[in-house]
């Protein structure tokens, strides 16, 4: 029975810009999103039965049927019906590294290992422009989490321009364990305090404005100029959640201190991130930072930016 081991990388937002409402009720963004080296490991093992089963103890995960790996599996189930009926369902385990509902992409990337390790376990052999048509279905993070990288993401954030690869840098990212935040309330949150300024921006045709905001740390990025890439990090959605939130806004001041090249709140939070030039360094930040804050519910990782998307081990 085939059996495949697929490392599942997680997101950083280095930029994310709100430029306007959609008709479909999504927002009009600006991102550059940023891959990193903490993965969550995914083992897909075809069972010859017509179940999907989804295996993981984390308890802030939903239900099987609820899971973004399961509704992955479902996609590839109805889209390919002749390689269902031929080698069954499939047993999906996940080992949940990156933190549940923190703006790190966690659902996506498990739906865009699936999608990969599938497409391998069926033996479809589909193309990359494949696999991105049927993320987009899943989600807007999905398409990039199956690529992974660094890319400039607009529309709802499914319409990727990739960058060079960034990978000299590294990151400390911290959470409080408790604190989990919908997307959805962020983005409704901000569009009630903030929905008429974007509205009008989009309006006003102004949403290449944002791509025009963006253009220093796209340059910065392709300069692979850390110092400035770390005055340049951008997130709207902080003016929400920093205000609601006072542990992430605590959390961000402390890791504005000497030494580090910027930080940031990843995507709606609570993630918040410091840049940094090494992993020494990210080490030292922790460090100090953990000791500050001095709260057991804070977790930390360290990670460095890579330019690996999903990864088949075997
Ligand atoms: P994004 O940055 O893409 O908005 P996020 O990192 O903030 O997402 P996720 O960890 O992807 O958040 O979780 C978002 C929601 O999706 C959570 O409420 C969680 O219950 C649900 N979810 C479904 N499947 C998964 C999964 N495999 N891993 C993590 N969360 C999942």
């Amino acid at each position: 029975m085939r059996s495949y081991s697929l490392l599942a990388p997680a997101k950083i937002n280095l930029y994310l810009e709100i430029v306007g409402d959609r008709p479909d009720g999504y927002h009009e963004l600006v991102m550059i999103l940023q891959t990193i080296s903490l993965c969550d490991r995914i083992n897909l093992l075809a069972n010859c039965t017509d179940a999907i089963r989804i295996h993981c103890d984390h308890p802030q995960l939903p239900p099987a049927q609820h899971n973004l790996a399961y509704k992955a599996a479902q996609l590839m189930v109805k889209q390919f019906p002749d390689a269902f009926a031929q080698y069954g369902g499939v047993e999906i385990t996940i080992d949940k590294q990156i933190p549940v509902a923190a703006g790190l992409a966690g659902g996506s990337t498990d739906a865009a290992a699936v999608l990969v390790g599938m497409s391998k376990m069926w033996q479809l052999g589909l193309t990359l422009p494949e696999l991105q048509t049927l993320a987009t279905k899943l989600g807007s993070d999905v398409p990039f989490c199956v690529t992974g990288g660094t890319a400039i993401a607009t529309g709802r954030g499914e319409q990727l321009d990739f960058l060079n690869g960034l990978d000299n840098l590294a990151v400390v990212l911290a959470k409080h364990r408790h604190l989990e935040i919908s997307t959805a309330w962020a983005y409704q949150t901000y569009r009630q305090q903030f929905g008429s300024e974007s509205i009008s921006k989009a309006e006003n045709g102004q949403s290449g404005t944002a791509q025009i905001h963006s253009e220093p740390l796209v340059k910065a990025i392709t300069q692979e100029n850390g110092i400035q890439i770390g005055q340049l990090l951008h997130n709207d959605l902080q003016k929400v959640v920093l205000p609601a939130l006072p542990e992430v806004a605590q959390l961000r001041k402390a890791f504005q201190r000497e030494g580090i090249l910027g930080t940031m709140m990843s995507g709606s939070g609570s993630t918040v991130f410091a840049l940094c030039d090494s992993q020494l360094q990210a080490q030292q930040i922790k460090q100090d930072v953990k000791a500050e804050m001095n709260d057991p519910d804070l977790y930390f990782w360290i990670a460095q930016f890579s330019s690996a998307g999903i990864q088949v081990l075997a």
